[in-house]
């Protein structure tokens, strides 16, 4: 049986707003889950009911065996990480550590140990003494986290609590977290709405949409082998070209490809790293945009079937109006149905 599971899960607001569709999750003892979607898709609804935040409408939560979907918040034994977590400014460093501790159980000992890691492992060791106003909002940020983290209850609950910070900051408290994580084995649900933050983090990526889960895979498993074309698109940067095709006798135009599917109209989604510039490929491109970004270029053609980008190495310059013949990796494009976006093969 697995550690927390979601089942037909459903959230209809008062105001008949259906946020959360009859969801159904599987989450295994101390997997790293990361809820991904837009703006609005459901994601911090469904935390919220697994917190106990927000009632559910319908379904079950089950957590380590037993029926929690109606239990009040503290007596889940869940931690929620929010955005903001204020410090008390009355205490010191230490004290706002050691606080989320009390009413434990913990030995006074086991407490301090706890602190001490903690702070260890956000190399704020040599502040502990000193009060949340003498520190700049960098340091109170990460002592703010360090409170969420010190506790380590059956469930981490965490709804974007990187995302107001600076880039650099971020990697660096992501790191944090998923060390700590794997240290305590925590199972853990993360909503976030940045992709790269979910690549990094999760043993799994839950993609949701309009209060559905689209898919529910290892990261590799929804880049490269996405369920539809709403995962194809939205995960990745940019998300995968899509181009209209058309099967027949076997064949798909317009990349000539052979296919195992009945004749009629497909949709082919390529990731930009298996487009490549070639002559005498089957596409034909004028560039729009060549962005620069170091590490590679992003090249935007206008082709007759669509705009689509390519990756190129950082030294392909093209200047926009270039004519640029393309082809494709076979090995590496995927059929969707034109109608519900599902993937075909
Ligand atoms: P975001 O990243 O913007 O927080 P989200 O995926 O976490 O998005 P939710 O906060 O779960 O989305 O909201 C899902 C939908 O439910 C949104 O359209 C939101 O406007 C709506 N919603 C949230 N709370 C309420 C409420 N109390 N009453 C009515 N609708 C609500």
């Amino acid at each position: 049986m697995s550690f927390l599971a979601l089942e037909r899960l459903e959230k209809r607001y008062p105001d008949g707003f259906h946020a959360v569709r009859g969801i159904d999750l599987a989450v295994e003892r101390g997997e790293f889950i990361v809820l991904l979607g837009p703006s609005g898709c459901g994601k911090t609804t469904t935390l919220r009911m697994v917190a106990g935040l927000e009632e559910a409408t319908a379904g079950t939560i089950r957590l380590d065996g037993g029926d929690v979907t109606r239990l009040r918040p503290s007596q889940r034994d869940v931690g929620m990480v929010f955005q903001f977590y204020a410090l008390y400014p009355h205490l010191s460093v230490r004290a706002n550590l050691l606080f989320p501790l009390e009413n434990t159980g913990l030995a006074k000992m086991q407490r301090e140990v706890r602190v001490d890691d903690i702070a260890a492992a956000l190399g704020v060791t040599h502040l502990l003494e000193r009060f949340p106003r003498q520190l700049p909002g960098g340091d109170q940020q990460r002592i703010s986290l360090g409170r969420a983290l010190v506790r380590q209850p059956r469930l981490w609950l965490m709804d974007e609590p990187l995302g107001t910070l600076d880039s650099d900051r971020r990697e660096e408290l992501r790191e944090v977290i998923r060390a700590q994580q794997l240290q305590h084995g925590v199972t853990t649900l993360y909503v976030t709405h940045d992709q790269e933050e979910a690549m990094t983090l999760a043993d799994r990526i839950v993609v949701m949409d309009q209060g559905v889960i689209r898919q529910a895979g290892t990261p590799s498993e929804v880049y490269e082998s996405p369920a539809d074309l709403f995962t194809a698109a939205f995960v990745g940067s940019p998300g995968m070209n899509r181009i209209d095709g058309l099967v027949t006798g076997g064949v798909c135009a317009p990349l000539g490809l052979p296919v195992a599917l009945p004749d009629g109209p497909v949709v082919l989604g390529v990731r930009p790293e298996y487009l490549h510039p070639d002559d005498a490929g089957p596409l034909r491109g004028v560039v729009v945009m060549d962005e620069y970004l170091g590490a590679w270029r992003n090249l935007h053609l206008d082709c007759p079937c669509g705009r689509l980008v390519m990756r190129l190495p950082p030294g392909a310059a093209h200047r926009p109006g270039d004519a640029v013949g393309l082809r494709v990796d076979p090995a590496h494009v995927l059929c969707f149905a034109p109608g519900d976006g599902r993937r075909l093969a």
